[in-house]
């Protein structure tokens, strides 16, 4: 070995030179600026042609600026979503207290799989934990949890729990041909159905409960499921409510399904399924829980503040939650991966608990305080808490009431301006949420009309199914024609969760993440609604 190019390795790869580092990311800062002035999404374009053909690694050693040139394209391809024109789904900027906790967190590189790895950035993550269980619960006396790469893997946890719950030793046994059966409502997400097929459950064991308008779960059709699945000897191994439904922002009656499962599974001698609640968006109404609606601190107008007692009413059923998925990385304006599996009751971890024996790399592990004697991953980075408690203190409860309260505010006002075109009809009006889904039609229909007769049965097949595909190219010509500089991106979903008659409903999409999307994008969107016709 060459001594003095090992040195050399060592001083360029693994001794900090702070003024190198910080010049980079100076540079890397400048350019994401300068991008910014740009119209989004249009930076550069994608060459996947020969992505596969030269993936070329370097030779010889070189330094760190090698290290960002060969990224650097790729930064600079890439939408940081920091325009306000971006609407197109539960995505945002992340925000800057974010940042600054990520980064202390890359620079230490904790692994939070065991305290020993990890010091007090393992009690970073029981704070942030219980910091997040107290807004989402409460008042809750045990709260426990951890993060995750996200919230389909959060989910999975509250379906695992449920399966040991019901199945005790599944884990080692297996399911061994035990008929099992997890329940969601048809606006639940689709990592549901990648948690029931990852589980061994298989995807059509998971059964999707029809909603009602307000995309909520149909409670008499959840009873109705429950004692069919009961009565031919199938176990129910959770039910997983949404709360925040990714499209239309539906939430489920949290009490009236804690009732039904408790009251059903008494009824056929049967373990009570998990209540695990999939609040990966919605969680955020948390936040207004101590908005003094009468004070009226923000002054927020007579169309947002009964926004804000409706997101209060809902939030008071997350105590009737066995546990609870939190996506910090949407609503909470973090750096991904930052999601939360939390557990209203802390002795709810220990059906995932694992024997020592399997692991023994972590021999001196403590149940008490060592993440991976129950987690699904090993290694697991520790993003979620710095990024969760720089930006909770940071921007302050107060600054993060204000930013939910005027996604909802935005929402609504784009909701109200859309119903007021004979043409349109929102399809949730009767959520809250920062989401809006909505039909345009060519001007001359009557878009409310049409919807009352899909949704009470009148309308034949052939019928529809034109509408539905005026409404498709429509925002097929809106994407054609729009100027990237003023038109808001919007996206458009086949189906928005609620399915009368099992129909359906396809719908232009606009989510208000980012907190400079202002009036004047509603305007706009608008203009461009307008004018297609
Ligand atoms: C986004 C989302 C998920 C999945 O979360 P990831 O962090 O993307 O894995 C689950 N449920 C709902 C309701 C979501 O909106």
């Amino acid at each position: 070995m060459d001594r003095s190019k090992l040195d050399d390795l060592i001083k360029n790869f693994f001794t900090c030179d702070k003024r190198e580092i910080t010049q980079i990311f100076d540079e890397l800062l400048s350019a994401m600026m300068a991008e910014e002035m740009l119209p989004p999404g249009t930076v550069m374009s994608r060459n996947y042609e020969t992505a596969q053909a030269n993936p070329e690694i370097h030779t010889l050693p070189g330094n760190l600026k090698d290290a960002r040139d060969a990224i650097f394209p790729f930064f600079w391809g890439t939408d940081g979503w920091y325009s306000k024109l971006h609407l197109e789904n539960v995505k945002g900027p992340a925000n800057y207290a974010s940042l600054v906790g990520a980064m202390a967190c890359l620079l230490k590189n904790p692994n939070l799989c065991v305290d020993t790895y990890s010091q007090r950035s393992n009690e970073l993550e029981v704070k942030a934990i219980t910091a997040l269980a107290n807004l989402v619960f409460y008042h809750t006396d045990s709260p426990w949890g951890v993060f995750t790469m996200g919230g389909t893997v959060s989910n999975l946890y509250g379906g695992k729990i449920g399966i040991e719950k019901v199945m005790p030793g599944a884990m080692r046994n297996g399911l061994g041909g035990q008929a099992l059966a997890g329940i969601v409502s048809e606006a639940a997400h689709y990592s549901n159905a990648t948690l029931a097929g990852w589980l061994g459950m298989g995807t059509r064991n998971l059964h999707c409960i029809p909603t009602d308008r307000t995309i909520a779960m149909r409670l008499d059709l959840l009873a109705e499921k429950l004692d069919q699945l009961y009565s031919v000897g199938t176990r129910v191994a959770f039910v997983i409510a949404t709360f925040g439904s990714t499209d239309a922002s539906g939430i489920d009656n949290l009490a009236g399904v804690r009732d039904i499962i408790e009251q059903k599974a008494a009824q056929h001698g049967q373990p009570v399924p998990q209540l695990h609640v999939d609040a990966a968006v919605g969680w955020a109404l948390c936040f207004l829980s101590e908005y003094h609606l009468e004070a009226n601190p923000f002054g927020l107008s007579d169309e947002t503040l009964p926004l804000i007692t409706r997101a209060q009413e809902h939030t008071r059923g997350l105590k009737h939650a066995d546990s609870v998925t939190i996506d910090f990385h949407k609503m909470g304006w973090g750096h991904y991966p930052a999601s939360a599996l939390i557990v209203n009751r802390r002795a709810d971890l220990e059906h995932l608990f694992r024997p020592k024996e399997q692991m023994p790399y972590f021999s001196e592990a403590d149940y008490r305080r060592d993440p991976a004697l129950f987690t699904l991953e090993c290694s697991r980075p520790a993003i979620g808490p710095y990024s969760v408690m720089a930006s909770l203190n940071g921007l302050g409860l107060v600054g993060c009431q204000m930013l939910v309260a005027n996604a909802l505010g935005m929402a609504q006002t784009l909701k109200r301006r859309i119903d007021d075109l004979p043409n349109c009809k929102v399809l949730n009006r009767e959520t809250i949420g920062p989401s809006v889904v909505w039909w345009v039609l060519p001007k001359g229909r009557n878009a409310k009309e049409i919807f009352d007769q899909i949704e009470s049965g009148q309308m034949p097949e052939g019928t529809w199914q034109h509408y539905f595909s005026e409404i498709q190219r429509l925002f097929a010509k809106r994407e054609e024609t729009l100027n990237p500089a003023v038109d808001a991106r919007l996206s458009f979903t086949s189906s928005m969760g609620y399915r009368p008659g099992g129909i359906d409903l396809p719908a232009w999409k606009a989510v208000f993440f980012n907190p400079k999307t202002d009036h004047a994008v509603i305007d706009q969107i608008i203009a461009s609604i307008e004018e297609l016709l």
